[in-house]
């Protein structure tokens, strides 16, 4: 059996869907709507031996305008759903963290008001252990259900067997993340409304609004901001151009669309070589440039 012709798309345009408008495109983009579309494709070894790509809301990945040649894939249909089972639910990779968010409101589960302001899915969430107001996407999840595609199997693995860190969730190579289990616990609907909101306001006020951006550029180092390590290291020069430091938040940019993404990566080393040169101090990204 082989895939459909609907399911893949030849020469992706990360530019065109992705939260910074800028990368390069992917050349065989597989859309994946089930666990059967997924068999499929992985039986074959031409597909196996590639190198592998996952995307989800592309609020966090930059690819370089090279683009990416291997595998890329994007879960949609059976993955863009939520179940809910007596202690827990069951939250496919491809729902998105605001959606998820304003279901649990509806359902009356609180704990998800802090996805109401992050832009990604749960599938990236779960790779980057999101998180954000002293919570993180590991705080919620019971275990990953994932898809290896060394053996084309599907496991389940407890978050207590797994080392999400600052930043660092479920990265394990040549696997699909799938669903995630999540707690649930009921509360009030009021409180949980008024805390969406107030995460929301706190983030109006503090991050560039209806920019091209990515979020935080680097990690915060332990005990440390980024941003104050940034605002220290750099000059004015760095807050004007096509790609600049946003006046709200400096470990944030903001581009014009459909910039070079080689441009923006050469920004992020200038900016990394400044903190370097004053604080000694080498920063990490977060976000992910895909070469
Ligand atoms: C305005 C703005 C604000 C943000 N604020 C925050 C914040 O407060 N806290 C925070 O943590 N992040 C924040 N981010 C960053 C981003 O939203 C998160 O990192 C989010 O988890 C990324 O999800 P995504 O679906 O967009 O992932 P993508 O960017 O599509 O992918 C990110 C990584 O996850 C991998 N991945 C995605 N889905 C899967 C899957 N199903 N299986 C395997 N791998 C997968 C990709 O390969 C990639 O390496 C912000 C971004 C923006 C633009």
């Amino acid at each position: 059996m082989t895939l459909e012709n609907k399911n893949l798309v030849i020469n992706y345009s990360s530019a065109k869907y992705s939260w910074l408008k800028s990368g390069g495109k992917i050349s065989h983009l597989y859309k994946i709507y089930n666990q059967i579309d997924l068999s499929i494709l992985f039986s074959r070894n031409d597909i196996k031996v590639k190198s592998l790509l996952v995307i989800g809301n592309l609020s966090n990945t930059l690819i370089k305008d090279e683009g990416f040649k291997g595998i890329g894939i994007k879960l949609l249909g059976d993955f863009a759903n939520i179940q809910i089972y007596s202690d827990y639910m069951l939250v496919g990779a491809a729902v998105l963290d605001n959606y998820l968010s304003k279901f649990c409101y509806q359902k009356s589960i609180s704990g998800y008001e802090f996805l109401y302001t992050i832009p990604g899915s749960i599938g990236g969430n779960i790779y980057m252990n999101a998180g954000c107001y002293k919570q993180e996407i590991k705080d919620k999840l019971i275990s990953v259900i994932y898809f290896d595609i060394n053996d084309n199997k599907i496991y389940e693995k407890n978050i207590k067997n797994l080392q999400f860190d600052y930043r660092r969730g479920f990265q394990k190579n040549n696997t699909i993340i799938l669903y995630g289990k999540f707690k649930i616990s009921h509360g009030n609907q009021k409180n949980i409304k008024k805390l969406m909101h107030e995460y929301e306001e706190i983030r109006n006020k503090s991050q560039p609004q209806k920019v091209n951006c990515c979020g935080s550029i680097f990690k915060n180092p332990i005990n440390q901001s980024a941003w104050k390590l940034i605002k220290s290291s750099i000059d004015e020069s760095f807050y004007t151009g096509p790609i600049k430091l946003s006046k709200a938040h400096s470990n944030f940019f903001e581009n014009e669309p459909y910039i070079s993404a080689n441009n923006i990566d050469l920004f992020i080393s200038k900016i990394q070589k400044r903190v370097k040169d004053k604080h000694n101090i080498i920063l990490e990204k977060e976000l992910r440039i895909i070469d």
